[in-house]
């Protein structure tokens, strides 16, 4: 007995045991079944995911002999030569090798004949982008008149090179690829039914690397059998995939999260002696950390049906969705970058240096080791922006990558000094002056008086301040009167208050030091980002730079 391939055996023979698809076949039976058929139907959408499957059924549907309908008995002659491929009245064209117009007259001159064995004709044109203008022409003539024993199905993976002309006179659907439960379903039901034991994580790879194709799937199942000698493992897919398992993820991913370098690179080995292909291992590393990454950034979304969903979420509680990011970036550089590397091996294990070298908790560790400040601390945050990638497989990313550090802020001697607003007498002078001035509850007005007034002398309940020549119109008489009245709450006697004007600014003010301060505490920040070595290896990695008007000190 021959073997026949798992992908001819397995065709789905009615519109019921068609994966997917759900929207398309809804229209095909609903069309079927009342009899309104429009008479050209377009569908996109990549290979292997049913097209010609789908005009198959379509053509069995029109010309059962037991009547049209969605339901064909599969049993009359000409189901079973539409079955067996080689139905009359079933005219499958390749658009790709038959381009030239007089090939489509002569497919066309045909088209007026009354079909030889069944009710209608089908003309199944795949790729039909592919046709010249001319071939263009003479089928949008038809298709302006088309005779009623005609259906036609059209298919094509580029849609947009097709003449508006022809678009509008199609009923066009989305041919979707399918998930990889759609298809490891699929092919755990086949296996159940020929008796070939398997293992579901096997089929879940198979179903990965088909990319949304059953028919890539099922042939990957064919050499999966044969390969196993009759059963299916998830070990042996593994090897003939060249992929690693989801647990040898699960221990990379942890190695890494953990920063356990030496686990890393033990597991890197192993991954070389079992002679795996580094691509595709980084491959199932961006899998990964984008699972991940949807764990972490959308928990709302329901992942539980997902495979190993809790060994993911495990993960993607141990760190941050930014080193995720920056764990995606730096593997999409190192599969860009692996063909340069010396060998597989030394490019894979640099990336994952890579990616232990970025860990965030290490600048946390340094930073505690600061003796703390007898002061309030201020919070530098630092966003680095690298440049735009650009890859072929992948959309591009600007990852984000949050620096956050803490370091004393610069204070000076005078802020130590405790100022209370009790009742008792206060005494006032320039090494306090400033502190004061800070708590005293002010109007607006009042505020900027003394913000920017210069203490001068406190004599006989009379305070002297200096304001400069600039700021004069600072000194109305309301913001004085407010000034005067909260110095003396504050002193607990009354205190008269004058302003003089001086030409040269004085700059023992408040709003002078804050200033001074703001600088100081900008200068600090922007000096901690350029001598952060972590910064430095994120610059040289993705050759990037520093924008340093984006820094920003956070108190
Ligand atoms: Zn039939």
């Amino acid at each position: 007995m021959s073997y026949l391939v798992l992908a001819r055996k397995w065709r789905p023979k009615t519109f019921s045991e068609v994966v997917g698809q759900q929207h398309v076949l809804k229209a095909l039976i609903n069309g079927l079944d009342q009899d309104r058929l429009h008479h050209a139907f377009l569908f996109s959408g990549t290979r292997g995911v049913g097209k010609t499957t789908l005009a198959r059924i379509f053509a069995k549907s029109l010309n059962c002999e037991q009547g049209v309908s969605s339901n064909p008995c599969g049993e009359c002659q000409s189901c079973q030569e539409v079955d067996a491929g080689r139905f009359v009245d079933l005219i499958e064209v390749d658009a790709a090798s038959r381009t030239k117009v007089d090939d489509t007259r002569d497919l066309l001159d045909n088209v007026q004949y009354a079909p030889s064995r069944g009710r209608y004709k089908v003309y199944l044109i795949d790729e039909v982008h592919m046709l010249s203008t001319s071939s263009f022409n003479a089928l949008l003539k038809t298709l302006e008149e088309p005779p009623s024993h005609v259906k036609f199905l059209f298919a094509t993976t580029d849609p947009q090179k097709l003449p508006v002309t022809i678009l509008s006179r199609c009923l066009q659907f989305n041919l979707r690829r399918l998930d990889v439960t759609q298809i490891s379903d699929h092919l755990a039901n086949i296996l159940g039914k020929e008796s070939v034991e398997f293992e579901h994580a096997a089929l879940h790879e198979i179903a990965r690397a088909a990319d949304g194709s059953m028919r890539d799937a099922l042939s990957l199942l064919d050499q999966a059998i044969s390969y196993g000698a009759g059963n299916v493992t998830s070990e042996q897919v593994n090897q003939m995939l060249g992929t690693i398992s989801q647990q040898q993820v699960q221990l990379l991913m942890s190695a890494l999260i953990n920063n356990d370098g030496q686990q890393l690179l033990q597991q890197a080995q192993e991954i070389s002696a079992q002679g795996r292909d580094f691509k595709l291992v980084l491959n199932e590393l961006l899998v990964s950390l984008q699972r991940i990454a949807s764990i972490q950034l959308v928990p709302d979304l329901e992942h539980t049906d997902e495979k190993n969903f809790e060994q993911f979420q495990q993960l993607a509680q141990q760190c941050s969705p930014e080193l995720i990011q920056l764990f995606y970036q730096i593997a999409l550089h190192g599969k860009r970058d692996l063909p340069y590397a010396a060998d597989p091996q030394s490019g894979f294990e640099m990336v994952l240096l890579r990616m232990l070298n970025f860990q965030p908790m290490k600048i946390d560790s340094d930073m505690t080791n600061i003796p703390p400040m007898p002061s309030t601390t201020a919070k530098q945050s630092t966003q680095i922006k690298a440049p735009q990638t650009h890859y072929a497989e992948a959309k591009p990313v600007e990852p984000v990558i949050q620096h956050v550090a803490e370091s004393p802020a610069p204070v000076k001697e005078t802020t130590t000094e405790q100022v209370t607003t009790s009742n008792i007498d206060q005494d006032i002078n320039s090494a306090n002056w400033l502190n004061i001035i800070g708590q005293l509850k002010l109007t607006a007005f009042a505020r900027q008086l003394g913000d920017n007034s210069a203490f001068i002398k406190f004599e006989n309940n009379k305070i002297t301040l200096a304001l400069s020549d600039g700021l004069s119109h600072l000194a109305s008489g309301k913001a004085q009167e407010r000034l005067t009245s909260e110095l003396s709450r504050y002193l607990n006697q009354n205190i008269t208050l004058l302003i003089q004007q001086e030409s040269q600014a004085n700059t023992a003010t408040l709003a002078n030091e804050r200033a001074e301060q703001k600088r100081s505490s900008q200068q600090q920040a922007v000096d901690s980002i350029h001598n952060d070595p972590v910064v430095d290896a994120i610059k040289q990695t993705f050759d990037a730079r520093i924008i340093e008007s984006t820094i920003k000190p956070l108190d």
